[in-house]
């Protein structure tokens, strides 16, 4: 005799869609199975008489849990809470950057990390405080050693060094980031504006660590092209000893007219990030697949603009396990409708202009370790006639 728990043996069935998986080599239709809150099974026409719970997801586009390495959870006085705003638009890992230092980390994990049901990571801020009181001007505030102390009692939850907004004049503030780095084993995410005794060359060619990032690369305030719209050959000098680059939308961070000539040039981002926090969420829609869309405009290829919200960023926070679909992997698990129609784009940094475009990207469904926690059209749910009667009893 079998049991229907036996023939049953998926929680979930994504069935009919184009899967894109970079880490393993996938782009095309596949059914995608989730059981215990892992994936079980990639494969083609997986029946749904295996499964408690079928979703029809034909011309969409299935991926990994979008992961976005520059969000504010904690910190910011404009911090908004992950789940509201990551979840809905498939992104289920976040790293907030640099919310939290190592005198206010704990009290973040508690209030946000630890009741969080998106996978909340984080960038260490060098000022003890973090972004608390906003405290990233004061230099006796960053203490090398106490904040490789704190990576190194939570390398579960710190994933790296965030050093930014600095007004003075040098370099003291990143060099310490980079030593708290380098001495607990992370990498640093910077975001310095280059001042006259400041440079940005000598910053990337100076002092930042090969697998070190800059975010913010497309910003208006950090110009990555010269005033002819060409990229300033320092950045491609600084690609090439490995240095990061990062989309970090933001509210100011994105310039259609430098991230156009750079696409254009060759240099695309190597991760795409939001920066995501109250402001940013407004007019410019900073969230990962509108991030997406706005590259998709500018040329980018689908899959590759994948790979870089996938498993590049999960591979830069040093958890392979998370940003693709491998067989027993968690069951983070974006599906994504790539829609055509009239759309506007809006950008930032010197005045907020529209790109116009036919594609928006717009995510259907979030799936997190094996729940449905965003379902816009509610293809997981039974039609509401399966509603039972009213209890007459009450
Ligand atoms: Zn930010």
């Amino acid at each position: 005799m079998t049991s229907d728990t036996a023939v049953r043996k998926y929680d979930l069935l994504l069935k009919g869609g184009r899967v894109i998986d970079p880490a393993n080599d996938i782009d095309g239709h596949f059914d995608v199975a989730t059981s215990g809150g892992h994936i079980a099974l990639v494969g083609k026409e997986i029946p749904e008489s295996h499964a408690r719970t079928v979703a029809d997801v034909s011309g969409l586009v299935v991926t990994p849990g979008l992961v976005d390495l520059h969000a504010h959870f904690y910190g910011y006085s404009a911090s908004i809470h992950p789940d509201a705003h990551c979840l809905p638009e498939g992104t289920t890992t976040a790293v907030d950057a640099g919310g939290a230092g190592h005198l206010t980390f704990d009290e973040f994990n508690e209030l946000v990390i630890a009741p969080a049901t998106t996978n909340v990571f984080a960038l260490l801020n060098i000022s003890g405080e973090g972004m608390v009181g906003q405290p990233e001007q004061d230099l006796d505030g960053m203490d090398v050693d106490l904040t490789a102390a704190k990576i190194a009692q939570r390398p579960d939850l710190i994933v790296g060094v965030k050093v930014a907004h600095y007004m003075g004049p040098g370099w003291e503030p990143l060099d310490r980031g980079v030593q708290a780095a380098e001495e607990t084993g992370v990498y640093l995410m910077v975001d310095q504006s280059p001042i006259h005794t400041r440079p940005m060359a000598e910053m990337m060619l100076e002092h930042l660590r090969p697998g070190d990032m800059v975010t913010h690369c497309y910003a208006m305030s950090k110009p990555m092209t010269d005033g002819d719209d060409k990229v300033k050959p320092y950045f491609f000098e600084a690609r090439d000893r490995g240095v990061q680059f990062d989309v970090g939308h933001g509210a100011g961070s994105f310039s259609f007219r430098i991230a156009k000539a750079a696409i254009e040039q060759g240099f695309i981002p190597d991760t795409i990030s939001t920066d995501m926090h109250r402001s940013s969420i407004l007019v410019n829609q900073a969230t990962m697949p509108e991030t997406m869309t706005k590259l998709l405009a500018l040329g980018m290829k689908l899959p590759d603009i994948v790979k870089r919200s996938t498993w590049d960023p999960a591979q830069a926070i040093g958890h392979p396990e998370l940003g693709n679909l491998g067989q027993t992997r968690p069951a983070d698990i974006a599906v994504l409708n790539v829609s055509e129609g009239n759309f506007g784009l809006v950008d930032n940094g010197s005045g907020n202009r529209v790109f116009k475009t036919d594609k928006r990207i717009i995510c259907e469904m979030t799936v997190k370790n094996g729940q449905v926690v965003w379902d816009k059209n509610g293809r997981s749910r039974d039609d509401w006639s399966f509603t039972p009667p009213t209890n007459p009893a009450i």
